[in-house]
């Protein structure tokens, strides 16, 4: 027995999302089930649907920013009751026995199975997962989030994957006061990393492909901002940075951006392009500098970054909209044209 409910999916990389219904599984002693409420539109949900990354399991239905409400809980479940706020973000289960898993590195887990993402993926029984653009949901509770009171379900949303990817590398890296902080990419991680990065205490600087959103980048809280497309940029801003977030969907000049960095100062590549990255050695090693990357982040710190978030008042810029308006979404976030995050209303599903 299952429950059937509605969803938007996609069938191939080139149909547009329509609307289906798929199955959740009956409550395990374990689970807790909830009605979403909003789920947040991540360029990744894009680029898998498009099987730009390969390896696309249609039909997909997308959405790892998911929040809800608690309909009911099974047997065991002590964490969660009827009623509760919660949050689902890009991933549902893991092994729970490696090294990563302990750590409450979840999305780093080595174990059989791996991560186990919210979509695109499989359950322990090999059966898909089907994502957020959906009306309600089974998931084991201790891959479930705490949405705080302070924060509303709309704006919650986001956070789960664009807020704690974010959050990950910045607070690893240590930004905070004292650390000058460049942010590529002004799109729905980039405006999160901003917010984050400056609640740190962080100098912060914006990266964008031009002028268009600088009035919005400094009123999240940036004290400069830069249009990439000019050259000028590079030489004023040489060896400047610290830390340098990169949330860029396409490829960039790999190069011209390291050179931003001071000596031993790191960049982190949170954007994953379809195509490799070209990394020259010269502004590499002329400098000692990092070059890394990281991938969202696990329950513990997801739940940190939440209650920080609640905290501190930080909260992404949403667009909230009807299920019908999936498509076109898409091509404005394709095209740049965000402010900052799209928010499906999973009432109109
Ligand atoms: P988004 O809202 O589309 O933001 C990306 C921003 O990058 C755009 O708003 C734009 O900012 C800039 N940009 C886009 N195309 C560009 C180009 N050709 N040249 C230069 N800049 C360009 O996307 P998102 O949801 O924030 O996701 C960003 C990337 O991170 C995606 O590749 C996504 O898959 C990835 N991601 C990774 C993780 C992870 O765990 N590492 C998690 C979530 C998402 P400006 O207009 O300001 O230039
Ligand atoms: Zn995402
Ligand atoms: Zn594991």
């Amino acid at each position: 027995m299952t429950t059937t409910v509605s969803a938007y999916a996609a069938n191939s990389a080139t149909d547009p999302l329509t609307k289906t219904t798929i199955e959740r599984r009956d409550l395990g002693p374990h689970d807790v089930a909830f009605d979403i409420k909003f789920a947040g539109i991540c360029h990744s949900d894009i680029h898998t649907v498009k099987g730009e990354w390969g390896g696309a399991n249609y039909p997909v239905v997308p959405g790892h920013e998911i929040a809800g409400v608690v309909t009911a809980i099974g047997s065991a479940v002590t964490r969660y009751q009827v009623g509760d706020r919660v949050g689902v973000g890009c991933f549902v289960d893991s092994c729970r026995e490696c090294e990563n898993c302990e750590a409450g590195l979840q999305q780093y887990c080595t174990g059989p199975g791996g991560m186990r993402g919210t979509y695109n993926s499989t359950e322990r029984d090999g059966s898909p997962t089907y994502g957020g653009y959906s009306t309600a949901m089974v998931v084991d509770e201790n891959y479930v989030l705490r949405i705080p009171d302070a924060i509303s379900l709309d704006k919650a949303a986001p956070l789960l994957c664009a807020g704690v990817t974010v959050w990950s590398p910045l607070r690893h890296w240590n930004a905070g006061p004292d650390k000058r902080v460049a942010v590529i990419g002004l799109g729905g991680l980039g405006h999160m990393a901003v917010k984050l990065a400056t609640a740190m205490g962080a100098e912060v600087t914006v990266l964008s492909q031009s002028l268009k959103k600088m009035e919005d980048g400094l009123r999240l809280g940036a004290v400069a901002y830069h249009a990439t497309s000019d050259p000028d940029t590079f030489t004023q801003l040489a060896g400047r940075f610290d830390l340098i977030i990169n949330t860029v969907s396409a490829n960039l000049d790999m190069a011209a951006y390291l050179g931003l960095l001071a000596l031993d100062g790191t960049l982190v590549e949170l954007g994953a392009p379809e195509k490799p990255l070209v990394v020259p050695f010269f502004p590499l090693g002329a400098m000692r500098r990092s070059l890394t990357g990281s991938m969202i982040g696990g329950i513990p710190e997801t739940q940190d970054m939440l209650d920080f978030c609640a905290e501190h008042d930080v909260t992404p810029e949403i667009e909230v909209i009807e299920a019908s308006y999936i498509n076109e979404a898409y091509q404005r976030v394709v095209s740049s044209d965000v402010r900052y995050r799209f928010v499906i209303d999973a009432s109109t599903i």
